[in-house]
């Protein structure tokens, strides 16, 4: 296991030490151009140089992972989206060994010790798996369960909770939505009533990504009456106590291979210690977390839209109507350009609010700015290209339908669209005053 990481760590030197060499040279402008003279239609190779945010180790980081996904995941994806499942502990465990699920999580408790950069960059590149329910998982496991764990957990919480989880030991879920209360977090009714040194829990949720397969949940629940945004806490809770029961598995519109759960808590006892950071900072702490599940959701549907676009330039290339390729069309490869330019513009997005956060700055608006597009545009990018591939693209045999199933979540899950446009005009102090 330990070799593994080490072997990440020295692969993403020695990267590193080729790959500023190529650049002193000024290899990296030229090659851009010759790959530009000499064929128009395929992109050049993606180098530092290039972006605003990854080094050579950011890309390093990628290939390394591009590596599992080709190998470990994308052979089964269609088998796990036709079974509503994917082997979680197995495929955490690989991911764990190989250090991907806590490379912005500490050292000391399995991670990678890295910024929150390198997370938007696996983020990224787990968008080449060919569906979105596995990459969700992974992210839910990675970046949605646990930041408030490893910022404000105990040590020997993230001992017990945090640590397996990065190494892929532990398989994690979040629970906030319930079935009465999704966009409004604030109005959860599951309760955990403090009763000695243990809370006894009530309730339950809904929507639990993972949930049928999770040894643990970031439970969000009441732990007093007080006012709704100081009254809750965040709790690290075994899902193997009695008293918790998976209801159902959620049959979905897309993401087949994640599994929801609907789970149920009747009287479970869970120890006080087990609450993260402070009692009733669990609102706050969950917004907090929010921010990274946004920036993480949309650094994955990127790469997802790039792969359609170019999936679609590749199909309507070579098939005709009225004797020539439908991507000969003007109105087709016109609107292919305009929709990879809006993916452009929401990729700069996505890095500028990543280099503010990454230096402590809130970019809960730019967060929040993103995630609305994100979905939006995906919305639009798997409508057109589902459009130009005709009869074919309704079919299940083509990503193009499976993206356009999977991707419609984005604006839902995570706070949907109406959401972030109320947080977008808190901050544009447009709300009205109450
Ligand atoms: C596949 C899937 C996986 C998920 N995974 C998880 C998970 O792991 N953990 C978890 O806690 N939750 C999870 N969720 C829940 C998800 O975050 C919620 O579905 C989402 O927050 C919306 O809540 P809701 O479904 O209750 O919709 P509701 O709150 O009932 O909202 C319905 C609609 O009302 C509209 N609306 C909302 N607010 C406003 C407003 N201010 N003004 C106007 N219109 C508005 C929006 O269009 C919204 O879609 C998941 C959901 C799905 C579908």
């Amino acid at each position: 296991m330990a070799l593994h990481r080490g072997a990440l760590r020295l692969t993403l030197l020695r990267h590193s030490r080729h790959l500023s060499k190529f650049s002193s040279l000024g290899g990296v402008r030229l090659a851009s151009e010759n790959v530009v003279s000499q064929s128009a239609t395929s992109s050049p190779p993606e180098t530092a140089g290039d972006n605003l945010i990854y080094t050579q180790e950011h890309l390093a980081l990628k290939e390394s992972l591009r590596k599992i996904i080709d190998q470990e995941i994308n052979p089964h994806v269609d088998q796990w989206e036709a079974e509503g499942k994917f082997p979680a502990h197995k495929i955490f465990k690989i991911l764990g060994n190989a250090g991907f699920l806590g490379v912005n999580k500490p050292v000391k408790y399995g991670g990678l010790g890295l910024d929150f950069s390198y997370s938007v960059a696996v983020a990224e590149e787990l968008g080449n798996i060919r569906c979105g329910g596995v990459p969700m998982a992974i992210g839910v496991q990675s970046d949605m369960a646990t930041p408030a764990l490893a910022r404000f957990g105990s040590d020997e919480l993230k001992e017990e909770f945090l640590l397996p989880s990065i190494m892929g030991d532990k398989v994690a879920c979040l629970g906030v939505s319930e079935v009465g209360a999704g966009s409004d977090v604030s109005s959860i009714r599951t309760k955990a009533v403090r009763k000695g040194d243990e809370y006894v829990i009530n309730g339950g949720k809904m929507w639990t990504t993972n949930g049928t397969q999770a040894d643990w949940m970031c439970l969000l629940a009441n732990t007093s009456d007080g006012p709704p945004h100081r009254n809750k806490s965040l709790i690290c809770l075994p899902m193997n106590l009695p008293g918790v029961q998976i209801a159902r598995k959620i049959d979905k519109l897309g993401m087949w291979s994640s599994d929801t759960a609907e789970v149920f808590f009747d009287d479970v006892r869970v120890p006080c210690k087990n609450v993260i950071g402070q009692e009733g900072m669990g609102f706050t702490y969950q917004m907090l977390q929010f921010q990274e599940e946004r920036l993480w959701g949309v650094a994955n549907i990127l790469t997802a839209m790039d792969n359609i676009i170019q999936e679609t330039i590749q199909y309507t290339g070579q098939r005709k109507v009225f004797r020539q390729p439908v991507l000969y069309h003007q109105s087709v490869h016109f609107r292919l350009a305009e929709l990879q330019t809006e993916v452009e513009l929401l990729r700069s997005l996505l890095y500028r609010a990543t280099a503010l956060y990454i230096k402590g700055n809130d970019v809960t608006k730019l967060a929040s700015m993103a995630k609305l597009k994100g979905g939006r545009l995906t919305r639009e990018v798997a409508d057109s290209c589902l459009q130009y591939w005709g009869g074919m693209g309704f079919t299940s045999d083509v990503m193009v339908s499976r993206f356009y199933r999977d991707s419609r979540l984005l604006s839902i899950g995570g706070g949907a669209d109406e959401v972030m446009l109320g947080i977008i005009c808190k901050y544009m102090d447009t709300l009205p005053k109450k």
